[in-house]
C-alpha cells in the first residue's frame, strides 16, 4: 500500500495524541450518563476501536450503515441508511461517530433518523472535517482534524474498499485513482 501514497495528511502520532485529548473531553461530558455510541459503518470502525479503549467506564455500542459514495470518490448526494438497533436508544445519551463529514448529508440524515427514537441527547463526533463542500447546515459537536479538498484514505477510510487498514490518513497518488490500484 505504501507505494500508492502521495502524502500523509494526519500521521499516527497526531492521531494518538488527539484521541487522548478527545477521550478526556468525552469522559468529562459523558461520565455518570448512560452513554450510547452509534458508529457509522464502515469508515468509523478504526477510530471507534481506538477511542472506546481510552474510556474507563462502560459504553453502550451499536452501528448504523450509511452509504453515499458507492465505488467512486464523488458523493452521489443521496444517502442510504440501514440499521437494526439491538439496544434501546430512547432516553439515552447518544453520540454518533463517523469518519469524515464532507457535504454533511450523511450526518444530517443519520441524526434525523436516530432522533425518531427519542434519545435524551444526541451529539456527533467525527475524525475528519472537510468544510469546503458542506451542503447541509450542520456542525459536528466533536471534531479531531480539518482536511482539505483531496479525497483521503486510511485509518478506516477506504477507496473502493481498500486502504482502510493504513494506520494514518493519506492522499493516494493520482495514478492510483486512474487505474484503481492496487
Ligand atoms: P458526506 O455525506 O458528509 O458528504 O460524506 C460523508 C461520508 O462520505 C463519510 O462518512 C465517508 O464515508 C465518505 N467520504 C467523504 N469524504 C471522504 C474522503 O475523503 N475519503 C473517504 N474514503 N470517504 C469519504
Ligand atoms: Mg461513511
Amino acid at each position: 500500500m505504501e507505494k500508492d501514497i502521495a502524502r500523509v495528511v494526519v500521521d499516527e502520532k497526531q492521531i494518538k495524541d488527539k484521541l487522548i485529548e478527545l477521550s478526556k473531553t468525552l469522559i468529562n461530558d459523558y461520565q455518570n450518563k448512560e452513554w450510547t455510541i452509534i458508529a457509522v459503518l464502515n469508515g468509523s470502525l478504526v477510530f471507534l476501536a481506538d477511542l472506546i479503549r481510552l474510556i474507563p467506564f462502560s459504553v453502550r455500542l451499536d452501528t448504523i450503515d450509511a452509504s453515499s459514495y458507492g465505488d467512486s470518490t464523488i458523493s452521489k448526494g443521496e444517502v442510504n441508511i440501514i440499521h437494526n438497533f439491538k439496544i434501546d436508544i430512547e432516553g439515552k445519551h447518544v453520540l454518533v461517530i463517523d469518519d469524515i463529514i464532507d457535504t454533511g448529508n450523511t450526518l444530517k440524515k443519520v441524526l434525523a433518523d436516530i432522533k425518531k427514537y427519542s434519545p435524551a441527547s444526541l451529539k456527533s463526533c467525527v475524525l475528519l472535517n472537510r468544510s469546503g463542500r458542506r451542503q447541509s447546515k450542520i456542525k459536528p459537536d466533536y471534531c479531531c482534524f480539518n482536511v482539505g479538498d483531496d479525497f483521503v484514505v486510511g485509518y478506516g477510510l477506504d477507496y473502493n474498499n481498500k486502504y482502510r487498514n493504513l494506520p494514518y490518513v493519506a492522499v493516494l497518488n493520482d495514478e492510483c485513482y486512474r487505474r484503481n490500484c492496487p
